[in-house]
């Protein structure tokens, strides 16, 4: 019994099982050339959304620092927090993005 990644979810399964347990799609009835085009389709998803996320992030980022250097709001006021906070949460939320990416292509 191996275990393999459902060609509908992703979650791991048992190559025995005829259907998902996660999700209850039928896998025993759709051709080996059609699970991998399904896996293929999958990833390829999964790897667009961690792409997505790093983007977003990027211009998060990017679009605070820019209002924050051309609009200098005063120290201490929310404004600057604001923006503290936006430039913390897209610099974050690339290393993430980074992360999940070599993670992701380990898999
Ligand atoms: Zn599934």
């Amino acid at each position: 019994m191996a275990i393999v990644s459902c060609p509908f979810c992703g979650k791991k399964i048992s190559s025995k099982s005829s259907s998902c347990q996660s999700c209850g799609n039928s896998i025993s009835d759709i051709d080996p050339i059609a699970q991998q085009r399904l896996a293929r389709d999958l990833r390829l998803k999964k790897s667009m959304q961690i792409n997505n996320l790093a983007m977003a992030s990027i211009v998060l980022f990017l679009g605070s620092f820019l209002v924050f250097y051309f609009r200098h709001p005063d120290s201490g006021t929310w404004q600057q927090t604001v923006m503290y906070a936006a430039m913390g949460l897209g610099g974050f939320g690339y290393v993430a993005a980074k992360v999940m990416m070599v993670w992701f292509k380990r898999q």
